[in-house]
């Protein structure tokens, strides 16, 4: 037990000295990072770094590397857009097809609870069918939350 918590200790003044390693700016020492460079990642204070728009890079170093990088990203934000309209799609018809879960489930329970003793299967076959639904409406509604909050 007692060596456990040794280790425990150890690993947490490891992280934070390497989360301190990473406030520094790369080339100066003494001075803190005001954030890393997209390309190579190193730490980099104001004097360092240059504002590519979508993230830093290393002055007179990584300009280049990083005016590419920001442009991949935009062409990639742009796919993932058209990707998310095609999700979006399959999502509507996915969510109608819990609608349909739904509606076929009422129809179960109703029947069955015309004649509860002999259509007992019925009714279960409709509690399941709208729980199916009803599960369905939430897979279908939740990504959508999602990008909400985003
Ligand atoms: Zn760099
Ligand atoms: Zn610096």
């Amino acid at each position: 037990m007692q060596a456990a918590g040794g280790r425990m200790g150890v690993s947490v003044s490891v992280d934070l000295q390497s989360h301190k390693e990473f406030m520094r700016c790369f080339y100066h020492h003494d001075r803190e990072s005001v954030g890393g460079c997209k390309s190579c990642g190193k730490g980099l204070c104001p004097e360092c770094a240059v504002d590519m728009g979508k993230g830093l890079a290393c002055r007179g170093r990584c300009e280049e590397d990083v005016r590419e990088l920001v442009t991949l990203i935009d062409r990639n934000i742009k796919l993932t857009a058209q990707t998310g309209n095609i999700l979006d799609s399959s999502r509507r018809i996915r969510s109608s097809g819990a609608s349909f879960n739904l509606v076929f489930g009422s129809i179960f329970l109703a029947w069955g609870l015309t004649d509860p003793e002999a259509f007992r299967f019925m009714i279960l076959l409709g509690v399941c069918f709208i729980a199916y639904g009803v599960f369905g409406m939430i897979q279908a509604r939740k990504p959508r939350g999602d990008r909400k909050d985003s």
